[in-house]
């Protein structure tokens, strides 16, 4: 079982402060048996951290996810420290199922998320979008995949349903705090976001009010607390905190959440379609459905002909080389539909495009088939070997997070 301490026993401070906020109906608030002090680790590349006390209400937003758990065992060290009197709650959103009944993220998610939060003796709650899950957006209200413009999937999904618990959470800070009307609570809104993952995440602050989310009512502060963080200071920050992580990382996946994520990377998404085939396949149903591919990148079906044709390689099956045509076939189609192949638009330095040749063409689809075989491969590889029965891992020990940083390295 998981050596984080909570913080509510050590400090005698009951973090949620129930004194103060009661919690909303259904949430859970679980402290459990106090372990054995933890000794603080090195110093890591967060930033200074903000005033705690400036704020009424600390939510630590959580999808499971390394970096999720990496940022709760820091935000917890922080509250300890600074003797935190607030309402603190871990919040995680539920995306839904698809048509079938299959989960659009990864199964344990929510249990993980919740343990997570009990070994800190913390608030949960989960959110999920009034208006419908992702599918149903999907399929039904939007018609059409989300895209690294059009990340409704996290607006709609994510962002807007945490908002909505967060209005009702300010008005039970407010009562229980007996805060005037018209002073806006102030409330530190914690995402787990880092500079590694992206550019665009680079260029985040590291702390900032949200004026599109604040209002006369509440203030809201984004805090990104491992924003500077490394994928080593994250592993080391939760081996520190003796919690179990979702077992995906030891199955080979580099992030967690949606299991079949539109940014994520070939190799995830690869991997992710060999251990999950059912929500892979009602991807494909539903690209055939929308017409569309699931990514401007990558097609669900050249990631379904990609584990073909690896599966029939790996099993000696002379089927294998009509796989890997059908997979040149696909990725082909897509990639002559693109502007850039059809001399649509401009380029990025604003010359007009000219279509591609046929060689052009052929020598592309030939290339991108061998980077979605290899990915294939060691996609079925590592399939193989996953034990999926446990979704959860057991607490890190030196050679689990040296294995876990180098495989994040390869
Ligand atoms: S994990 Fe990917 S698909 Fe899911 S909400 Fe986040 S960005 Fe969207």
């Amino acid at each position: 079982m998981a050596r984080a301490v909570p913080v509510t026993a050590r400090r005698g401070v009951r973090v949620g402060n129930p004194g103060r906020a009661r919690p909303a109906a259904g949430l859970v608030q679980t402290a459990l048996p106090l372990p054995p002090p933890r000794r603080r680790g090195p110093a890591c590349s967060g930033g200074a951290a903000p005033d705690l006390n400036a704020y009424r209400l600390i939510v630590v937003c959580t999808s499971a996810g390394k970096d999720s758990l990496a940022m709760l065992a820091h935000v917890c060290r922080l509250i300890e420290e600074q003797d935190y009197r607030g309402r603190v709650v871990v919040l995680h959103n539920h995306l839904g199922v698809t048509g079938s009944g299959e989960p659009v993220e990864w199964p344990g998610v929510e249990a993980a998320a919740r343990e997570h939060a009990a070994a800190y003796g913390l608030e949960f709650v989960t959110v999920t979008r009034n208006g419908g899950g992702l599918w149903h957006q999907v399929l039904v209200q939007r018609r059409r995949w989300m895209s690294n413009n059009a990340r409704f999937c996290t607006s709609d999904q994510k962002t807007g349903p945490a908002m909505a618990w967060v209005t009702r959470a300010v008005a039970e800070v407010r009562a229980a705090e007996r805060i005037p009307a018209g002073q806006p609570v102030p409330v530190l809104y914690c995402l787990g976001l880092r500079a590694q993952e992206s550019p665009g995440r680079a260029a985040q602050p590291l702390l900032q009010v949200d004026r599109r989310q604040s209002s006369r009512n509440r203030t809201i502060t984004r805090w990104l607390p491992i924003h500077g963080w490394s994928i080593a200071e994250v592993w080391a920050e939760i081996r520190r905190a003796g919690l179990r992580p979702h077992a995906g990382y030891s199955w080979g996946l580099a992030r967690l959440s949606c299991a079949l994520c539109v940014l994520a990377s070939l190799e995830d998404l690869m991997l992710a379609a060999a251990l999950r085939p059912a929500l892979a396949a009602d991807y494909r149903a539903a690209e055939l459905e929308l017409g569309q591919p699931f990514t401007e990148r990558l097609s669900m079906g050249e990631i379904l002909a990609g584990l073909d044709a690896a599966r029939a390689e790996a099993a000696g099956d002379p089927a294998a080389a009509d796989a890997a045509l059908l997979l040149y076939g696909l990725v082909r189609d897509r990639l002559a539909a693109t502007p850039q192949a059809r001399g649509e638009g401009v380029t990025k330095s604003g010359k007009a495009r000219t279509p591609w040749t046929a060689a052009t063409l052929a020598a592309r689809a030939g290339a991108r088939t061998a980077e979605v075989l290899a990915a294939a491969r060691r996609a079925v590889e590592l399939a193989a070997r996953a034990d999926t029965s446990q979704v959860m891992a057991p607490p890190l020990d030196e050679a689990a997070e040296t294995a876990l940083v180098a495989a994040a390295r390869r």
